[in-house]
């Protein structure tokens, strides 16, 4: 089966994690703080926190911005369960803010009249958690603007989206939002096996940061209260985790992002053959904007209401034709899960209608050419009116 996503792995990165295998550290050593520095260097952000997940990214990000019980989260229904998942396990509450169809991403209209009738029944969010879906930006200037105007802060799920660029800057530099989450996971854009990291620009959130990932205990003296000269000294000043990333994974991580940007490009490269072959089909594609170069971590497709066949038909088709197609995503308030405290159908429309018709297509720099026409041919062939 050709899989939607797929890792690239070569023998300097092998290389990389078998000599840190041998060496003093395979955890808290100096790869975790050098992954770091060159992921905030890339994105020209001020500080970087490696953690063991991007689930684990959000949640420390959501706790650094002080979200506890009481407080309300909102973020896309189109994403990831974990974009929300992290607001409840601090005991916040979310809600969810509906998609633009075209651009897949929350729409800044939809999010503009919630927040005017949030602010009616004094009900606005304290943290919105946007989604950089398939790697392309929200309008992250215009959701920065509401959040000046109704006193929000703003969280960008990046899982999608290191490598892209808004503005003509790198995702992940925090210019409009008080963090950015990366995930390192296998079919994401570069990989640690499991990773994530939190950057951001703001020091006091910084050293929460840093305290929440590893069991809320500091060793820096500037933020010690007392003035202890033992150099055994610590103290746990807040309620942390082990959320840490080992050494093995930085090593991967390190090795991986000088391709990067070698990685984008493939990806860009293939998402343009994907526009060019399927042109014609009763298809359509996210839109893309001036002010953003998306990584394409997916390629997303939804089907128009021309297709001869419906969007499960054609899964299970190109499934059986050993094209691993997936569904990106099912709708978060749909979930049983979600379901249960309090969300039902119908209360995101363009997402479910969204979700009814689309398929992520197979996509990562390492696709093959045969593959590639293997899943054109197929689709072209499933989607033709043959009457
Ligand atoms: C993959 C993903 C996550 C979770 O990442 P992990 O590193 O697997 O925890 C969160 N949000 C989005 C949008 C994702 O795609």
């Amino acid at each position: 089966m050709i899989p939607y996503g797929r890792q690239q792995i070569l023998p300097e990165d092998i290389k990389q994690v078998v000599d840190v295998l041998t060496s003093d550290f395979i955890t808290q050593g100096p790869k975790v703080p050098a992954f770091e520095k060159a992921i905030a260097n890339y994105c020209q952000a001020t500080y970087a926190f490696a953690v063991n997940s991007a689930t684990s990214a959000l949640h420390i990000a959501t706790l650094a911005l002080d979200i506890k019980s009481g407080d309300i989260v909102w973020t896309s229904p189109i994403s990831f369960v974990a974009s929300a998942n992290c607001a409840l396990y601090c005991g916040a509450s979310v809600d969810f803010v509906d998609i633009n169809r075209k651009t897949v991403n929350i729409c800044p209209k939809e999010l503009q009249n919630k927040l005017i009738l949030a602010k009616k029944n004094k009900q606005l969010p304290k943290v919105l958690i946007v989604v950089h879906m398939a790697g392309l930006s929200c309008d992250m200037q215009r959701i920065h603007q509401l959040a000046q105007e109704y006193n929000f802060k703003i969280i960008e799920d990046a899982s999608h989206a290191i490598g892209g660029e808004y503005q003509g800057k790198k995702i992940g530099n925090c210019q409009y939002s008080d963090m950015v989450v990366f995930s390192f996971h296998p079919v994401k854009i570069i990989t640690t096996a499991e990773g994530g990291m939190v950057l951001t620009n703001n020091h006091q959130y910084a050293q929460k940061l840093a305290q929440l990932r590893s069991h809320g205990i500091t060793k820096d003296p500037e933020q010690l209260t007392a003035n202890k000269e033992q150099a055994w000294y610590y103290e746990q000043q807040s309620l942390g985790f082990n959320f840490r990333m080992t050494e093995l994974q930085a090593a991967l991580g390190l090795s991986q992002l000088p391709r990067l940007d070698v990685f984008i490009e493939q990806r860009q490269a293939l998402a343009k053959n994907y526009l060019q072959a399927l042109k014609g089909l009763p298809l359509s594609f996210q839109q893309q904007n001036e002010q953003s170069k998306s990584s394409y971590h997916l390629f997303l497709i939804q089907l128009t209401d021309e297709s001869p066949i419906d969007r499960t038909t054609l899964f299970n088709q190109l499934r059986k034709a050993n094209i691993g197609v997936n569904v990106h995503y099912i709708p978060i308030h749909t979930q049983p899960y979600y379901q249960e405290i309090g969300f039902n159908e119908g209360d995101f429309p363009q997402a479910e209608s969204y979700y009814e018709q689309c398929l992520s297509l197979p996509l990562y720099p390492d696709l093959s050419k045969e593959d590639f026409k293997h899943i054109v041919s197929t689709l072209t062939d499933l989607l033709s009116d043959r009457k």
